[in-house]
């Protein structure tokens, strides 16, 4: 087709001219998107690249919904993890490049992004994969079209080519690296993931004849990034050597160790009796990786995650693998350090899992997110000085579920960036409209809202607050941001630049869940923060034990020392308040005071007053003499 090679050339011309100019990768993508938006008329264009353990937002077309970006973003995930894709393949005989999936399709997998770009008014989309012939996968090229049409023979070399300039890009940013070379990693010499699955699929057939079970370990390092990032590439390439040879040296000599990708390692067992071998074959591992390694005269200490899966007599290579990966991913999003051996209750909680983060893409459309709204008082005098608004999601078929368990997922699938602007905007909004119903209120009352890691990192974050306070006609003063301390771990100067510039607004930024993160006073000193707010395990423990109160003055007078105000979470006793209020912490939110209350609980709640009293308020002038007594 000749207007198609005409517009590869236009396409490779440009793209070219970019990367040899050195542009960063983002610039590179918007330069292929952009093309092929302009040969494939009235497409819009999503390039999805996954950097292991680091952010990537996806670089976007502007007319692309929020709801079909992320559907988008979700559908890449699952086929990154699962291999197979839903719909039908498109490419030259025999070496398909892609599949197309129309909107008519009934596939379950693609239900959620068909359902998406349908609204949006979409007919096709074209999925294909961005490999990187030496690394493997390294992201998605998605291209939503008008028309309910395939890819034209004509078409597929161009997308072909913008994937291969993606993989340059990606390399060139050294979000792919240059790694196995054939079928064995040229750094450690191990085989890689093909040949891995060969031995696999070959132990599997012998045990079919054989007693025993085949057993798959997956690892990878909780904080190899961390360590790449601060040390650079050739310190990171001889943390891995070095790990390579102690888990070699762990393991017995037909055993065969992989390694996968970047800092992901697998181990094939064979001959195993029951669960337990293999569990202290990673035992072992764990005592072996567990001593520091000395690189560029620094000692580093580096844990991993483990996922162990078994086969049973029906086993393919493939499920083996993807079972270990799920138990991997159990492990590491239980904090690190640890391992898990795959199970039909895991496969469910996954499932459930999986069930919930696609209910999640629909859950604002479908107006099922409301808010509660928590008040924290000053201890002395009872006065409401916050109310902290707490999201809820009213499931159609599970009920409630706590956002300790849907944050999370929202968090990894880039869902809690249109949730947040939504609680944001509703939080405002509601707290506008108390303002003027009840102009008694103080006027230092704040709203605070909860913000989760994902959104810090978000680069819009800010503007987002800045147009929601100014069309809710909220000011910035009005407004308390609450992050966590743990949030603040490994980030960059980026988001403590975002931080300062809320505080720059005059918006208040508090540490929530104070003490349960690893802050050492030095670095708190130096975080652009107003409040701690201490995290209710400490005030749960009060009273039990000596130690607690400890804690907590000293908090107080860290606290005092750094101009900082401080909260005391989750009081549930009389007691526990009066005994924080002798510590010399001034303000306090739990259910004793209050239970997190829906939005007429606060209007009836602000219509008796701008106060809470408590019993011991009128009883006692002195809390110390109750703590004596
Ligand atoms: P958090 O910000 O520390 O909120 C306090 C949590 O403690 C709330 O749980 C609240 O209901 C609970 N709580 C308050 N007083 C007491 C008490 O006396 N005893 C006990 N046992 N619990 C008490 P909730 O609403 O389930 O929220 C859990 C966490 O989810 C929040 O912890 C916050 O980190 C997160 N979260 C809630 N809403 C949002 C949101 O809109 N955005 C984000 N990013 N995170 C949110
Ligand atoms: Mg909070
Ligand atoms: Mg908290």
């Amino acid at each position: 087709m000749a207007s198609g090679d005409r517009c590869s050339v236009e396409v490779a011309n440009g793209v070219l001219e970019r990367l040899v100019q050195g542009a960063p990768l983002h610039d590179v993508v918007e330069e292929v998107s952009e093309c092929l938006r302009s040969v494939l008329s009235g497409s819009a264009v999503l390039v999805v690249l996954e950097r292991p353990g680091s952010e990537s937002e996806p670089v976007s077309d502007p007319r692309l919904s929020d709801e079909v970006t992320l559907a988008l973003r979700t559908l890449g995930k699952r086929l990154s993890n699962a291999g197979s894709l839903p719909g039908t393949p498109f490419g030259p005989q025999g070496a398909p490049i892609g599949v197309w999936i129309d909107t008519t399709s009934h596939d379950p997998a693609s239900q959620p992004v068909v359902e998406a770009i349908g609204r949006a008014g979409f007919r096709s989309l074209w999925a294909v994969p961005v490999r990187d012939p030496l690394a493997g996968h390294v992201g998605w090229l998605f291209a939503c079209l008008a028309e309910a049409r395939q890819p034209e023979p004509g078409e597929f070399s161009l997308l072909t080519m913008a994937t291969r300039f993606l993989c340059l890009a990606a390399r060139q940013e050294g979000i792919v690296q240059q790694q196995a070379s054939g079928d064995y990693d040229s750094l450690t010499g191990l085989p890689g993931r093909e040949v891995f699955l060969k031995r696999l699929g070959a132990a599997l057939a012998r045990h079919q004849r054989r007693q025993g079970r085949v057993g798959v370990i997956v690892l990878d390092f909780d904080r190899f990034r961390v360590i790449h990032n601060s040390l650079g590439v050739a310190a990171g390439n001889q943390v891995l050597l070095t790990v390579a040879r102690r888990l070699r040296q762990s393991l017995r000599w037909n055993d065969t160790l992989a390694r996968l990708e970047r800092d992901e390692f697998a181990i094939l067992l064979e001959g195993l009796q029951c669960e337990q071998d293999a569990i202290e074959v990673t035992e072992r591992m764990m005592q072996c990786l567990h001593r520091p390694i000395t690189v560029t005269n620094r000692e580093v200490m580096l844990t991993a995650s483990f996922g162990i899966a078994l086969s049973t007599e029906r086993s393919t290579a493939a499920d083996l693998m993807r079972e270990a990966e799920f138990a991997l991913a159990d492990a590491r999003s239980s904090g690190g350090g640890q391992y898990r051996v795959f199970s039909q209750a895991l496969d469910q909680g996954i499932r459930w899992r999986m069930e919930l983060e696609i209910d999640l893409l629909h859950a604002l459309e479908r107006n099922q997110f409301h808010l509660k709204f928590q008040p924290v008082i000053e201890l002395d005098t009872g006065r409401i000085v916050e109310l902290e608004a707490l999201l809820r999601w009213e499931h159609p078929k599970y009920g409630s579920v706590s956002p300790s368990e849907f944050i999370p997922i929202a968090e990894e699938t880039g869902a809690i960036i249109p949730i947040g602007r939504w609680t944001l905007r509703e939080a405002a909004r509601l707290m506008r409209e108390w303002l003027n119903r009840f102009p008694h209120l103080s006027p230092d009352l704040k709203l605070s809202i909860n913000l989760s890691p994902r959104q810090l990192r978000y680069s819009g974050l800010v503007q987002d607050i800045v147009t929601t306070l100014a069309e809710v006609d909220l000011p910035p003063s009005r407004l308390k941001v609450e992050i966590t301390e743990t949030s603040l771990v490994d980030t960059g100067d980026t988001v403590l630049s975002r931080l300062e510039q809320l505080r720059a607004l005059g918006i208040e930024l508090a540490l929530d869940d104070f003490g349960t993160g690893y802050s050492s006073l030095g670095y708190l000193a130096g975080l652009p923060v107003d409040c701690l707010k201490i995290d209710r395990t400490f005030i749960e423990r009060l009273g039990r034990d000596q130690a607690q109160a400890a804690i907590i003055q000293t908090i107080v007078s860290v606290a005092r020392a750094l101009g900082l105000g401080v909260v005391g979470e989750g009081i549930e006793t009389e007691k526990q308040l009066v005994h924080l209020r002798a510590l010399g912490c001034t303000r306090g939110q739990g259910y004793y005071i209050a239970r997190p209350l829906c939005v007429d609980g606060v209007t009836a709640l602000l219509e008796r007053g701008p106060t809470i009293l408590h019993p011991f308020q009128n009883r006692l002038e002195d809390p110390s003499e109750l703590l004596a007594s």
